[in-house]
């Protein structure tokens, strides 16, 4: 926690040292009340002091109040100010970072447990900065402060401090010690009960259709139970922790009565003495059981913390290069590839290699679960591979710069969606600065012309989350016209056109071959319809190549081709061609 608060508070160094040296100030206001109440009693009462004596001590304490007062909301000004500061600084910091992730982290860290540590933790962590300014310092001044004037007025009494301030600390250590992994068991359950609430409400439709309502609930409760057990432990210790320390401090007032008595009957301590030392140990408990609130945010700000920095300190796994190629006519080149998604797992891809030409079009096609998908993340370098090398125009894609990459690689994915916005908005996310007449020309080969001028605000018809105001069909090519946006040197259309008639998905394919003639496409489909115009179709079987050449030699030469070709029924011969 320390380490995250260190980077973190480091700018505002100033106010994190001007802020609690208030709260001294306060501390140390406190520690005269008694004094001067002492006084009160032992010259004002006791003594010759008589009324304007007391008069006069009772309106320094009335200063002492205001002056604590201020200097109190001086330092909860302060705090609070650095705590948003921090947490603007610390916000600002994860999103860059989890923008720099690869795939691989979000597969490991899952977005719902990013969601939690990007909300729930910082704001935990952000209330604990802000303890850490107004409580940290006081409360261990009060203890140490208090006891040493019990020392100053009577030696032999303030051992009872010292006693009292040792329990109180194994106590509060224990306590804290206790308390740790139960919140880090919350936090863990907390990530599991949103992650359950999301994929309820994203699949609301299919649990009704299933009829899993109850499952789900089920699911839920279980989650949140624990939570609740967890909790309550959690509760037990810090409700142990009052009554505890105003035991312990009460048994010491019972002392400083005891023996206080009969060192006043002897004469070698005041009434006044006895009455500061109580109102000292009184603080002291005071002060304490506010300590218990703080170490229950402390623990629960430490277990947020550390995942917290576990984001931070993830390095990206997918290091940039910095070359930037000249066009070649060998596009792409896949050189004894092996990859698989998880180390120790087996390979989802393995020994690949093909090479494509500029211009070309490649179709890839093989069952779900093949690989095809995989081929692309690994073109794109979402992932980087185990073995063997990728080459885009005649360099390792690896010492390729990334966005240059990327920027010349147009996916459409098998799950691409739109995002909230309008229809322009989301083909200037592919490039900001296309012009009208290049969104239509996109729009055009997408097949998705009809789509936007139907519309009453063409471009600028509404998207909503996801595109989900539009079909399916409509949404395909939506995405396949941004993906056209860029301009690409290759464009890969991964099952994009599933959705699509058969008459439109020729038109698309016809339409991508006329306009965009360098360009590079990778056509990936369930339809060996679609792929029958391919310069070369990549046959795929559990992660590895079972075929490559152009339609009419797989069907004789490749079995597993043919059997796809023979399951869809399909004659060799298409009508619409
Ligand atoms: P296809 O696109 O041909 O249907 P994929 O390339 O998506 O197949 O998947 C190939 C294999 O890799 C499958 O066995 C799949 O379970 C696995 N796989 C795909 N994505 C991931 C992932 N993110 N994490 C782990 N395994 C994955
Ligand atoms: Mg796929």
């Amino acid at each position: 926690m320390f380490k995250l608060f260190k980077k973190y508070l480091k700018p505002y160094l100033a106010g994190v040292i001007a802020g609690p040296a208030f709260k001294v100030l306060e501390a140390i206001f406190e520690l005269i009340v008694p004094l001067i109440v002492k006084n009160i009693i032992d010259i004002g009462l006791n003594g010759k002091g008589g009324k304007d004596y007391i008069l006069q001590q009772g309106l320094i304490l009335l200063a002492l109040a205001i002056i604590g007062f201020m200097t109190t909301m001086t330092c909860q000004y302060i705090a609070c100010k650095i705590a948003a500061k921090y947490r603007y600084d610390l916000d600002k910091d994860l999103y860059h970072k989890i923008n720099t992730l690869s795939l691989k982290d979000f597969d490991k860290y899952s977005v719902s447990t990013l969601q939690t540590r990007l909300s729930n933790d910082v704001l935990i962590t952000q209330r604990g900065v802000a303890m850490l300014m107004r409580l940290l310092v006081r409360a261990p001044l009060i203890l140490i402060g208090g006891t040493v004037m019990s020392f100053i007025i009577s030696p032999r009494l303030g051992i009872i401090f010292v006693i009292v301030g040792v329990l109180i600390g194994l106590i509060l250590f224990v306590i804290s010690k206790l308390s740790l992994p139960h919140n880090k068991r919350i936090q863990k359950d907390l990530d599991d009960a949103t992650n359950i609430t999301k994929e309820n409400l994203v699949g609301a439709r299919v649990i009704r259709a299933f009829n899993k309502q109850k499952y789900e609930k089920n699911r839920f409760n279980d989650t949140v139970d624990t939570i609740e057990k967890e909790s309550s432990h959690l509760a037990i210790f810090s409700a142990l922790l009052n009554p505890l320390v105003t035991i312990i401090a009460n048994v010491g007032i019972i002392l400083i009565f005891y023996f206080g008595a009969s060192f006043v009957n002897t004469g070698s301590l005041t009434q006044g003495d006895v009455s500061s030392l109580i109102n000292y140990m009184v603080q002291i408990s005071l002060a304490v059981v506010v300590v218990g609130d703080l170490v229950v945010v402390f623990s629960k700000a430490s277990a947020s913390s550390l995942r917290i920095n576990e984001v931070l300190e993830t390095e990206p796994k997918i290091i940039s290069g910095n070359e930037i190629p000249e066009d070649q006519e060998e596009i792409v080149k896949f050189d004894n590839v092996f990859f698989s998604y998880h180390e120790n797992n087996s390979y989802a891809l393995k020994n690949i290699n093909f090479s494509v030409k500029r211009g070309e079009v490649i179709g890839l096609i093989g069952s779900t679960g093949s690989g095809k998908s995989t081929i692309i993340n690994l073109l794109d370098r979402l992932y980087d591979i185990s073995e063997g090398q990728i080459i885009v125009n005649g360099i390792n894609i690896k010492d390729y710069d990334l966005s240059s990459l990327r920027k010349n690689i147009g996916i459409v994915h098998q799950k691409s969606s739109l995002f909230k916005g309008t229809i322009r908005s989301n083909l200037l996310f592919a490039n900001k600065d296309a012009r009208e007449e290049e969104m239509y020309k996109a729009l055009k080969t997408a097949q998705a012309l009809d789509v936007v001028l139907n519309k009453e605000n063409k471009l600028d018809s509404v998207v909503e989350e996801g595109g989900k105001n539009f079909s399916g069909g409509q949404r395909q090519r939506l995405c396949i016209a941004r993906a056209l946006m860029k301009n690409p040197d290759i464009l890969v259309l991964d099952d994009s056109s599933s959705a699509l008639d058969y008459m439109t998905d020729l038109n698309l394919r016809n339409a991508i071959k006329d306009d965009y003639k360098n360009t590079t496409v990778f056509i990936i489909s369930q339809r060996p319809n679609s792929l029958k115009y391919a310069n070369k179709i990549i046959v795929l079987e559990e992660g590895s190549i079972v075929g490559i050449g152009k339609h009419d030699e797989l069907v004789t030469t490749c079995k597993v081709y043919k059997e796809i070709c023979d399951s869809q029924d399909y004659k060799g011969s298409d009508s619409h061609a």
